[in-house]
């Protein structure tokens, strides 16, 4: 069976929307939207490409959790509170098995949201995805990375460094792990977890917060660099997955590796009594890392306080 372009968007993108702000989803030339008076509007937009940002054998459950997880991230990194998407989907070809599954996953993670896709683009071509994500954020309140200060504490959600390895698995690479931990690894890869409550709950709260894409010592770099200030990091206080502590991966590895979609962000140590709060409203865990400092560089310590020279190595697309 072939679809067109307009029965494909209907099959497998038009819903029935839930938000009272959609005045116009899907289905006309633009789609229509209220911001609410008290909210100030986030936009962001990401792009995976075959090849560049995923395999191209990449489970098309996965690709449509992730490529909604990666914008969702960017909305949280902000303390912003999700609302709708637009979907630029430019396919080889009208693949119905591949569209249903990459329908399923981009709205597995929707609905935990309330988010709403209100339009978009479908094209033919190499495959890409492009999401462009809006969120709301109470005025004056938005996370920027502009904000640390020396003296600042710095922390991370979750854990680090699990979905570099979750790619050596799916390039076929890193064979001994043993199963429970390779689904593991490859979940964390490919089926990211936004950290939308963790950014709400540190609105009003963090100075400074990024999400973890490029890897720590880059996207700290971003806040240091925005914030004009350094940091001291102890190395052995990076939270690990106990899968991870078992492989003892390099640590250039664990702030190298990027796709791990943890938040980053900057404390006041006087604001620390109320992190407790913040944490269980967030569902996840925070660890302190270390702090900001005035010199403008990273230093890594080891559990001797002994400095480790390590190679801020990040990947730029265009280096
Ligand atoms: P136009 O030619 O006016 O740009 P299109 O024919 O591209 O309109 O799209 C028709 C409708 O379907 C629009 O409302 C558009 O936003 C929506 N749409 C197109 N592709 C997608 C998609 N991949 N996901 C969601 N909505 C889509
Ligand atoms: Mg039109």
């Amino acid at each position: 069976m072939s679809l067109n372009e307009f029965e494909l968007i209907k099959r497998y993108f038009t819903r029935q929307n839930c938000r009272a702000e959609i005045l116009q989803g899907i289905g006309d030339d633009c789609a229509v939207v209220r911001i609410p008076t008290d909210r100030e509007l986030a936009l962001t937009i990401d792009t995976l490409v075959a090849g560049i940002h995923f395999l191209a054998d990449c489970a098309p459950y996965n690709l449509g959790w992730k490529s909604l997880a990666v914008n969702l991230s960017d909305l949280a990194a902000m303390g912003a509170e999700p609302a709708w998407i637009t979907l630029a989907l430019t396919i080889p070809h009208a693949d119905l098995s591949w569209l249903d599954n990459f329908q399923r996953g981009l709205f597995a993670l929707a609905d935990q949201y309330s988010v709403e896709l209100i339009g978009g683009d479908t094209t033919r071509g190499p495959l890409t995805i492009t999401i462009q994500a809006h969120g709301f954020i109470p005025h004056g309140q938005a996370l920027r990375r502009s904000g640390a200060r020396p003296g600042d504490l710095i922390y991370v959600t979750g854990t680090l460094g699990d979905a570099v390895i979750g790619l050596d698995l799916a390039l076929g690479r890193n064979t001994l792990i043993t199963s429970g931990d390779r689904d593991f690894f490859l979940e964390r890869l490919e089926l990211p977890t936004p950290r939308i409550a963790a950014g709400i709950a540190l609105r009003n709260l963090a100075t400074s917060a990024i999400d973890i894409s490029d890897g720590l010592a880059a996207d700290l770099g971003h806040i240091l660099n925005a914030s004009g200030s350094g940091a001291v990091i102890h190395l052995d206080w990076l939270p690990r997955s106990a899968a991870l502590a078992k492989l003892k991966p390099p640590w250039e590895k664990i702030i190298s590796g990027g796709d791990d979609y943890e938040l980053c962000f900057t404390l006041p140590p006087e604001r620390q009594n109320l992190l407790n709060a913040a944490q269980i409203s967030a569902r996840c865990e925070f660890t302190l890392i270390g702090e900001v400092t005035a010199a403008p560089e990273i230093i890594w310590l080891d559990s001797n306080s002994q400095v480790v020279p390590l190679n801020n190595s990040c990947f730029l697309h265009f280096s």
